[in-house]
């Protein structure tokens, strides 16, 4: 019988939600896309204006995330829904902010022109003009002119369809992975999260294939054994009210050294499975003490023998006997 449950959304949410959700989700589009267009016309460097984007799209994400958990939205449609509204919203302003900054630019430029000669009228920079001007221009990618390669035309258009799609996609994971965390439908409240503990040289083996076979209690009994790299951080989402309603993740972490550099490697054993209190206490009682390490399977083969014990033995000489 698998006894192993996650956590299940169940799709409601606010009425709250539904109105200040939206409406956060495009202040934080509309105020971020300033800093954002700002930061992008500053900095020539492609992998930082992929990162800003991400980043813009990030922190729409993250602010109608906030909005919607105060509404307790629990709707992953209406979370991606909200955060695409504030997504297209920035992209949209800054794109009004490129404007109205070239706008600017270009009055002074033909103030400056007329001064000169008051018969040099320019006409003024139409939304449509700007957008032409921004399509012929386009992008200059490369070190020096001979290598460079000019991005303009149709692809400006392509350019500006991805960082669209890049900024609400990011936006709408973010929403929604804050909208999806454990929630106690009994007492209408987001769970906390605390670390139960830390179980160093974990043998996952035993661990996994309970996990397979559904096994609750054996994904609960962790065992040692020596030499394991492999440590297991339990952590438990738990109702503040009622600490009835309960969701354990158990994660795998360990170093793997490559060449010079260490790193952090890490695998989920479980994430958000429903547990009862008493569960965690057993659990809590296996963290504080653990088992002894076992360990680790004798070899079958005898070693080798060593070069020390390849050394022929000093015998002195048989002498002439008296
Ligand atoms: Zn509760």
């Amino acid at each position: 019988m698998n006894t192993i449950h996650k956590y299940q959304p169940s799709g409601r949410f606010g009425l709250l939600g539904l109105v200040i959700a939206p409406l956060t989700a495009l202040a934080a589009g509309v105020g971020l896309a300033y800093v954002y267009q700002f930061l992008i016309e500053l900095i020539p460097f492609i992998y930082i204006n992929i990162l800003l984007t991400v980043l813009f799209g990030v922190c729409i994400g993250v602010a109608a995330g906030f909005a919607l958990r105060i509404g307790q939205c629990r709707n992953s449609m209406i979370a991606i829904f909200v955060a695409i509204t504030g997504g297209v919203a920035g992209v949209g302003a800054g794109h009004q902010f490129a404007y109205m900054h070239k706008m600017v630019e270009y009055d002074d430029a033909a103030a400056a022109a007329a001064k000169v000669d008051p018969e040099d009228v320019w006409e003024p920079l139409t939304l449509e003009r700007y957008l032409q001007w921004r399509v012929d221009s386009g992008w200059s990618i490369g070190k020096s002119n001979s290598t460079s390669t000019d991005l303009s035309g149709v692809t400006v258009y392509v350019i500006w369809a991805i960082e669209a799609l890049v900024v609400c996609g990011a936006a709408a994971a973010m929403a929604r992975m804050m909208c999806l965390r454990p929630y106690c439908e009994d007492c209408e409240a987001w769970l906390q999260q605390k670390t139960l503990g830390v179980i160093p040289s974990v043998n996952p083996g035993p661990l996994e294939q309970a996990v397979k076979a559904g096994d609750l209690v054996g994904a609960m009994t962790p065992t040692q054994v020596a030499g394991s790299p492999q440590r297991l951080t339990y952590t438990l989402a738990h109702c503040p009210q009622c600490e009835k309603t309960m969701f354990l993740s158990g994660k795998f972490e360990w170093d793997e050294i490559k060449g010079k550099k260490k790193e952090r490697k890490s695998k989920v054993l479980v994430e958000h499975v429903a547990v009862k209190p008493e569960q965690v206490d057993a659990l809590m009682q296996t963290i504080a003490n653990p088992t002894q390490p076992v360990a680790p399977p004798a070899q079958v083969r005898a070693p080798l023998p060593g070069p020390g014990q390849l050394k022929p033995v000093k015998v002195p000489l048989p002498g002439k006997k008296l």
